[in-house]
């Protein structure tokens, strides 16, 4: 009888112990990651930037148990290549995700992010990950080219901007000022089929939220990467009926705090599950605010410029950090980018990046613990394959100009290049080069080293599909 009872206790403390031990061997696993990524969302458009009407209590709680960056950048102004540089990890020059023309893909586009190109889903599914995107791709809507061609287990969103295949008789002013779903026929996809045409664009942010939560529930159990690409605050705007009419800020302000929502439940959904202190949940914007299109664009609260253009409004972006007990929680004034996303999470997954190719990233995962490095002291501005400006350390120094609208586009060539210090004059107001010329020199130096080492490759972007009739 005792012995009957011994074996039954041991019983119970074996699966105990097996049961910890698979906890603990869950939490010790690799780590999951989130990246959320919206469209078009200005550096001053969040209170945790200091927007002055803007309510985003989720993404401003992140900040403060995160880290919030200062000086984050993109690598382009504008979508498409803003994009690819985010998966690859490589300036867009050297994955001809770039054009000087057509400045994005389009819904008539035949290119799109080569087949060559390793995204960051495709190195960590390598490593076990679970891999989805949900949203905005813009990296080419044919098959060849879509998420599940780069990585990515499954895909749901817009595979395009959503202000284009708009219907041939609406006005700009009518489109942009009073939208409606049916003004632009942009399909909504699951892996590779149109479910829905037009999206519903009124439900889209929700719908992607819970497309997350799903994803998170769905690999509680296994490491996950989570590509969250909103197409908003993009225009055309819309919000779902819980949100519309209810932001200080208009319309574009009832974007924006739907946003904040889903961030929200995302984040939920990883407390819930246990998983938030094993996953690094990243928040930032594919380029600066579309300035023409007025209160329905965003901010680029103090910076100048805006979408389309490479000044500090046009590619610094606001960005969040967080990881509960990874990152340790304050502001980063030191540089970081997009590009840096795929080396830093390669290296915590603890993989390599592959020594095959180029790669323009650097691992930020000392600065995400706390430590005193700087991995990123330059960042090379392109417009199209034009090397624009280019910064090293606090100084920034411009080659070319244009309109800071962006829209339409005024580039010219400077006969000699000006310079501005980005710590002292964050809006860039007093061009310094009469005066700090051996400056001026060492970042024009800069330049033409990394232009002499750059192999531009064949522009993705210019290619239309030719109908048969
Ligand atoms: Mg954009």
């Amino acid at each position: 009888m005792k012995i009957h009872l011994f074996l039954t206790q041991l019983f119970f403390v074996s699966v105990l112990c097996s049961s910890q031990l698979l906890a603990q061997a869950v939490k010790d696993s690799k780590p999951n990651f989130i990246i959320i990524f919206t469209d078009d969302q200005g550096y001053g458009d969040l209170g945790t930037f200091g927007h002055p009407t803007l309510k985003t209590p989720h993404i401003d709680q992140m900040a403060v148990e995160g880290q919030k960056w200062t000086s984050f950048y993109v690598a382009a102004n504008v979508c498409t290549p803003s994009r690819s540089a985010i998966l690859t990890g490589r300036l867009p020059v050297r994955t001809g995700m770039y054009s000087n023309n057509r400045r994005v893909l389009f819904p008539d586009s035949d290119g799109g992010l080569p087949a060559y190109e390793n995204t960051i889903a495709t190195l960590l599914k390598k490593e076990g990950y679970a891999t989805a995107a949900i949203g905005k791709w813009h990296l080419g809507h044919l098959p060849q080219y879509l998420p599940t061609s780069h990585g990515f287990d499954s895909y749901f969103g817009i595979p395009y901007s959503n202000d284009m295949d708009r219907i041939n008789d609406i006005t700009t002013k009518e489109a942009f000022g009073n939208s409606k779903i049916e003004y632009f026929n942009v399909p909504l996809m699951r892996n590779e089929q149109i479910i829905e045409q037009p999206a519903d664009q009124t439900t889209i942010t929700r719908r992607y939220a819970e497309e997350a939560v799903k994803f998170i529930e769905a690999n509680k159990e296994q490491p996950f990467f989570l590509y969250l690409a909103h197409n908003l605050p993009h225009v055309p705007l819309f919000a779902s009926d819980d949100f519309l009419g209810t932001s200080e800020r208009g319309l574009y302000g009832d974007v924006i705090e739907e946003i904040d929502w889903s961030v929200g439940e995302v984040l939920q959904a990883l407390k819930q599950h246990g998983l938030d202190d094993n996953t690094y949940v990243v928040f930032t914007s594919d380029n600066g605010p579309w300035l023409v299109y007025n209160e329905q664009g965003g901010s680029s609260g103090s910076l100048f410029g805006g979408k389309g253009t490479s000044y500090e409004g046009g590619v610094r972006v606001p960005t969040v950090i967080w990881g509960p007990g990874n990152v340790k929680p304050g502001v980063v004034f030191k540089m970081g980018s997009t590009l840096d996303l795929l080396p830093t999470f390669t290296s915590l997954a603890g993989a390599k990046v592959p020594q095959d190719r180029i790669y323009d990233g650097f691992d930020l995962s000392p600065v995400f613990r706390g430590e005193k490095a700087i991995p990123r002291d330059e960042m090379f501005y392109y417009h199209g394959d034009r090397l624009f400006a280019v910064r090293k350390g606090e100084f920034k120094a411009y080659f070319y100009s244009n309109n800071p609208a962006g829209y339409p586009e005024k580039l010219v060539k400077l006969e000699k290049p000006t310079l501005f210090n980005l710590g002292h004059d964050p809006s860039e107001r007093f061009d310094l080069a009469d005066l700090q010329p051996e400056v001026v020199a060492d970042l024009v130096d800069i330049a033409q080293k990394h232009a002499s080492g750059m192999v531009i490759g064949k522009s993705q972007l210019e290619k239309r599909i030719t109908k048969v009739e």
